[in-house]
């Protein structure tokens, strides 16, 4: 009896309750196959102060994962949440992906950037409670989501034709000595220096090299405006004491160690070869053939043999620590900014 009016009751209360509206969903069943959308982790500069770059990543359409202020002691603002895209990246690519809002988290940083002045651009040193305060957050974004160190990048590395933060003054280096960034093996930096004290390589590799390495960027063959905007977003990430854009044995270097990080060693690079008109291979299986029309050009100049090039600089070095609020002058770079 006392079951039968258990039921009737069950079944009145159930009677009355709303029927649920919408679709239902099981979720006993987990999927083993799934991964974190996150594959990049994006760091920028915000050009301002803590309350305009405040106001400007959360009234404008322009926004980012988190904010890292200059605060004595950083304040670390959680604006967006990480299961959704930010927009801090804008037009930009690495590796074979492209418009990396759908796959980042990004981190913006509170610092002027930089402004031009008669002695060259004027970029400002991060503080270093702002490192100490960003390196915990890039760990726990990065173990969380998987994100491999080769994708932990700058705006200028996504986007190195129309943005430069975060910047010369940004210190990868103290990212890379926590796990955090990929970094050229200083081993590795100093078995290849000789090889490419013989002869460097000629524009197209260095192209080549950085698209290897995940820039996008057109392999033209020349030293244009763009690679030279690429080489430099290159050079400020590893090299920032010299960020001209020019290729040189320090650069080829660094490009080689991240690209080529173990393994055999690279052969030395022909010397500029004189060029020789096409001739046709002769078979053996066929008659004798009338002598090829085309004969070699004779080089304008007899070909010179590999010379030793000049001592090799100095390993890359983190630039000199500035004093808090004193900006640091560096080379200017050739790119202009635009607005994110
Ligand atoms: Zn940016």
């Amino acid at each position: 009896m006392k079951t039968l009016v258990a039921t009737l009751l069950l079944a009145l209360l159930a009677g009355c309750a709303t029927p649920p509206s919408g679709p239902q969903y099981d979720r006993s069943y987990t999927a083993k196959g799934q991964a974190s959308r996150a594959r990049f982790l994006v760091l920028h500069y915000t050009v301002g102060d803590r309350a305009s770059s405040l106001t400007t990543l959360t009234q404008q359409e322009v926004s980012a994962h988190y904010l890292v202020t200059d605060d004595p002691v950083p304040h670390i603002y959680n604006l967006v949440d990480e299961k959704n895209a930010a927009w801090h990246a804008g037009n930009s690519s690495w590796k074979n992906f492209t418009q990396l809002n759908n796959s980042s988290i990004g981190i913006e940083i509170v610092n002027p950037g930089w402004k031009d002045t008669p002695g060259g651009r004027v970029y400002t040193p991060f503080a270093q409670s702002q490192i100490d305060a960003l390196i915990p957050l890039v760990r726990d974004i990065v173990t969380r989501h998987h994100i491999a160190p080769e994708n932990v990048l700058g705006h200028s590395d996504i986007a190195p034709l129309r943005k430069q933060d975060p910047g010369p003054m940004f210190p990868w280096r103290q990212l890379a000595a926590a796990g955090l960034v990929a970094w050229p093996d200083a081993n590795r930096v100093a078995a290849l220096t000789p090889i490419f004290q013989l002869q460097l390589p000629d524009v197209a590799w260095y192209q080549k090299k950085l698209a290897a390495w995940g820039y996008g960027l057109v392999q033209s063959g020349n030293l244009d405006e763009q690679t030279r905007t690429v080489l430099s977003a290159f050079q400020m990430k590893y090299r920032p004491t010299n960020i001209d854009g020019l290729p040189d044995l320090e650069t080829a270097v660094l490009l080689e160690a991240l690209t080529n990080p173990r393994g055999a060693l690279p052969q030395p690079f022909p010397a500029p070869a004189p060029h020789y008109q096409y001739q046709p291979v002769q078979s053996q299986y066929q008659p004798a053939q009338p002598q090829p029309q085309y004969q070699p050009v004779q080089p304008q100049a007899p070909a010179t043999q590999p010379q030793p090039a000049p001592a090799a600089p100095p390993l890359p070095t983190t630039p000199p620590a500035a004093a808090p609020g004193s900006p640091t002058a560096v080379p200017a770079t050739p790119p202009v900014p635009v607005q994110q």
